[in-house]
């Protein structure tokens, strides 16, 4: 037997996420933010779900494809221990690991079949959608698996979590500035999340450990959806919202300047 194995795509990830920097480090923490999963290739078949949304949650394992190229270390340091301790790549959820699998738990919304147009040969194609919240993927990541969330298999009670037993209690109050509160205005119909979904992943003090629960002037950006966002801690707990900017509206300023 060969010590490798082939795996194959079964779906894709579509994600509010599109860079790495401020997703948060696990899912359920941030429960506004909503994606798709696209099923793929022989896996894009309402029969390969058949029966899956009588559950609430499933298990997705995926390939860390956005560290993938960057290699692994056998320590890692945990950001939860400050990054200044090493612990053994296999007593982390670090993404560096031998082999780049992750797996989360997410929540599934509902399963769409829709007509995805016709393909060259001139037949009707059609295209499976999972609609999936509380994601903690990046776009675009590449899943190898669906599995349900069993319940009474699945939860432990009693279970030890050791350095990580209980959830970060990052409780950064998130304000936003009068531009910021225009943008998401103005976005409101197509993007009617957007705030809480700001909200919730800037109240989880995405900065690197060894900055968190300090003051700090730099002004940091994130991505989520097309949007730019500037933000810079206030103080210590309070981050302030300078900017939300639609990225493609920005693009267009800078081509005709
Ligand atoms: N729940 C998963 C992921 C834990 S690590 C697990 O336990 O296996 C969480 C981090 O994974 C996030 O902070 C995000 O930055 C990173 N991440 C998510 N999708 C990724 C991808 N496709 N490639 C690389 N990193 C990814």
């Amino acid at each position: 037997m060969s010590d490798s194995i082939n795996l194959t795509v079964i779906g894709t990830i579509d994600s509010p996420y599109k860079e790495k920097f401020a997703i948060p480090r696990q899912p359920g923490i941030v429960t506004a933010a909503q994606g798709q999963l696209h099923l793929t290739g022989s896996a894009n078949n309402a029969e390969l779900v058949r029966g899956l949304e009588q559950f609430s949650h499933i298990w997705l394992l995926f390939v860390f494809h956005g560290t993938q190229a960057q290699g692994w270390k056998p320590l890692v340091r945990p950001p939860r221990l400050g990054g200044n301790k090493k612990l053994g790549v296999f007593a982390t959820r670090s993404t560096f690991r031998p082999n780049p699998i992750g797996m989360s738990v997410v929540k599934l919304d509902r399963i769409e079949q829709c007509s995805s147009g016709q393909s060259s040969t001139g037949q009707k194609t059609s295209q499976v959608i999972l609609h999936i919240s509380e994601l903690d993927l990046l776009d675009g990541t590449p899943i190898l698996d669906i599995k349900p969330y069993v319940p009474y298999a699945d939860i432990i009670e009693n279970a030890h979590g050791g350095y990580a037993q209980e959830q970060p209690n990052n409780n950064i109050k998130v304000i936003f500035s009068n531009a910021a509160l225009v943008t998401l205005d103005r976005n409101s119909e197509h993007y009617p999340t957007l705030q809480s979904l700001i909200e919730q992943v800037l109240s989880q003090d995405p900065r690197p450990a060894y900055k968190q629960n300090k003051a700090d002037d730099k002004v940091y950006g994130m991505t989520l959806y097309k949007f730019n966002i500037n933000w810079q801690m206030a103080d210590s707990s309070t981050l302030h919202v300078i900017a939300i900017q639609d990225a493609a509206i920005q693009d267009i300023h800078s081509n005709t300047v």
